[in-house]
């Protein structure tokens, strides 16, 4: 979806604008296309540069615009009046909700009422992954047009069978999978900062990012020798010494905690 609407919205020509740190195939779709790439770095605080944002489009002219929202690899949601500034300045907007179920916050109403602004959603993030099913939300005038595009059975017969279950007779199995996740979610990230020297970073997603005073090359080195795989994006612009962990069912997130406290013990 996120390469359809790099195709079809605004000429190859004009750029396509997204924040950084972000989901990297904004990019990659934009860089296969040809079409420029207007990369506008986040604050400080993660959340988005209106100002620079505003430049950027007076001088680029970009005819379309992701964010991601909540932000993958920050896990906040940016400040929704930003959004709808930058969108003002005619702009295609792009709203990636892939972590919605985790969120609740949502530009759902906008999507329906208006020719300018889409939201994406996916299975992906709720355990769904292999089924290869993402949704795209808009105006039946948008959605037609962006359909011209798509490729005959791009999504398997079996995967939308599954898909239509999940979302409609099995539903409840998905709530309570997304509860378990923010319980424990709030859990991790208490436990987390209370470890000496780590500094959690506030989350609206499944993820979150959190800090040592240690190189993050190093931390995350010695939590794989404890059997724990955690990302590390302290290459990202503003996020050094940072990594990203997910929240995954109570031994798992036991384990890594109890990982992290070796980890903070030794290296100090
Ligand atoms: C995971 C993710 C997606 C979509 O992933 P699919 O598995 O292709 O549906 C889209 N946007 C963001 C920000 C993501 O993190």
């Amino acid at each position: 979806l996120i390469q359809y609407l790099t195709i079809a919205v605004g000429e190859l020509s004009s750029p396509v604008l997204y924040p950084v740190p972000t989901f990297p195939m904004y990019g990659i779709c934009a860089t296969a296309l040809g079409r420029e790439k207007v990369e506008v770095p986040l604050r400080e605080d993660l959340d988005l540069d209106l100002e620079a944002l505003l430049r950027a489009v007076e001088e680029k002219r970009p005819s379309l615009a992701f964010f991601s929202y909540p932000n993958n690899p920050t896990g906040n949601c940016f400040r929704e009046d930003a959004i709808k500034r930058v969108r003002q300045e005619g702009v295609f907007t792009v709203v990636d909700e892939a972590y919605y179920h985790f969120s609740g916050k949502t530009f759902l109403a906008d999507a329906l009422q208006r020719e300018d602004t889409v939201v994406l959603r996916t299975l992906s993030k709720i355990g769904l992954a292999g089924l290869r099913v993402g949704v795209l939300i808009a105006k039946e005038e948008i959605a037609r047009e962006i359909n011209k595009l798509r490729l005959p059975f791009n999504i398997t017969y079996p995967s939308q069978i599954i898909a239509k279950l999940m979302l409609e007779d099995f539903y409840p199995i998905i709530e309570e999978h997304v509860q378990m996740v923010l319980r424990e979610r709030e859990r991790l990230m208490r436990e987390l900062s209370n470890i000496e020297g780590v500094k959690v970073f506030p989350s609206d997603a499944n993820f979150f990012l959190f800090k040592t005073p240690y190189p993050a090359g190093l931390v995350h080195a010695e939590l794989i020798k404890e059997g724990v795989l955690v990302r590390d994006v302290s290459y990202l612009p503003n996020l050094e010494n940072c990594l990203r962990v997910s929240v995954g069912f109570p031994e798992e997130n036991d384990q890594f905690l109890q990982a992290m406290q070796r980890v903070m013990k030794k290296l100090c």
